[in-house]
């Protein structure tokens, strides 16, 4: 059995999954290849791309939009950003949001799928390699994301998942050639990728906090300029429901300014907001309730829209 060190827990030992090791993998290989294949376009492209699947897919859409509804789109917004949120190679809709919603539930504690406790490597990213978080059943899926399980389109998007990602490939080779897959398909993929991880790793072991919450989370400044905004995670395991994760006027959060860029066009509504505190006192009052998992997400309890 794997000894439980700092960088390698002991869940780590349970099995591999080899389909998700070889695809990560590949993916690595390929973003650094990108570096023989220097090329103005393509890597213009890359950047456009991890806005696309980085902001637009996993930030305004898998994490504020399906797991915490943290506002409200017609459906058709819905689905595009679910697609562009495909695009960052971390699974499916449902198999996201069920294992999002579970971290907020035992956050740092027995169950959480990815706490640093478990050691640093596991949070970041031994846990897709290893271990069982990778298997939901049906029932799991069924009881943590009743809403997305009804739904048709999340359903086949969730097993169909890479489908979007191979389109987008063929459409750049068409498109651009070689260089453009390695820069805008394999490195910006891989570096989404490490930015999301240390969500899970990093914004639970560096970082301030400002909230007392009952688990790690920590607010880190670099975290959040990688992905968008999602790296305010001490405020928002404080305000899960929030769609807004930057609380400060220097806390830069790009997905909240998308979300409100979608309301000014008239694509967003009834936009969940937390603000900041006054006093010291009125933090730690706050951050009690915040522990209550029927504020994470619908699946948990009503959405407390009347807040
Ligand atoms: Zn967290
Ligand atoms: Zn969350």
């Amino acid at each position: 059995m794997t000894p439980v060190t700092a960088l390698y827990g002991r869940k780590a030992s349970q099995g591999t999954n080899w389909i998700t090791v070889i695809a990560m993998t590949g993916f690595h290989i390929g973003g650094v290849a990108a570096f023989f294949f220097i090329d103005r376009g393509a890597i213009l492209a890359a950047i456009i791309m991890w806005a696309v699947a980085g902001m637009l897919g996993i930030g305004m859409g898998y994490h504020r939009l399906l797991t915490h509804r943290g506002y409200k789109t017609p459906k058709w917004v819905e689905y595009f950003l679910t697609l562009c949120g495909t695009l960052a190679l971390e699974g499916g809709p449902i198999f996201w949001v069920a294992t999002h919603r579970i971290h907020h539930q035992y956050s740092d504690k027995e169950g959480d799928p990815h706490s640093p406790r478990e050691g640093t490597y596991w949070a970041h990213m031994g846990w897709i390699f290893t271990g069982k978080a990778m298997h939901h059943d049906t029932e799991v899926l069924r009881r943590y994301v009743p809403d997305l399980s009804k739904d048709r389109f999340h359903v086949a998007l969730t097993t169909w998942h890479w489908v979007p990602q191979v389109v987008v490939g063929l459409a750049f080779l068409a498109f651009g050639g070689i260089p453009y897959v390695m820069w805008a398909v394999f490195f910006r993929t891989s570096v989404g990728l490490h930015a999301t991880w240390a969500v899970n790793s990093a914004t639970h072991l560096w970082g301030s906090r400002r909230f007392k919450t009952r688990d790690d989370s920590t607010n880190n400044w670099l975290v959040a300029l990688f992905t968008f905004g999602e790296g305010w995670h001490n405020n928002h395991h404080a305000h899960p429901v929030s769609m807004r994760h930057g609380l400060a006027w220097y806390e830069i959060d790009l997905n909240y300014i998308g979300i409100k860029t979608l309301k000014f066009l008239g694509l967003a509504w009834d936009l969940k907001e937390a603000t900041l505190p006054k006093d010291v006192s009125e933090v730690a009052q706050e951050s009690d309730d915040a522990v209550d998992i029927s504020d994470a997400s619908p699946a948990m309890g009503e959405l407390a829209d009347a807040r």
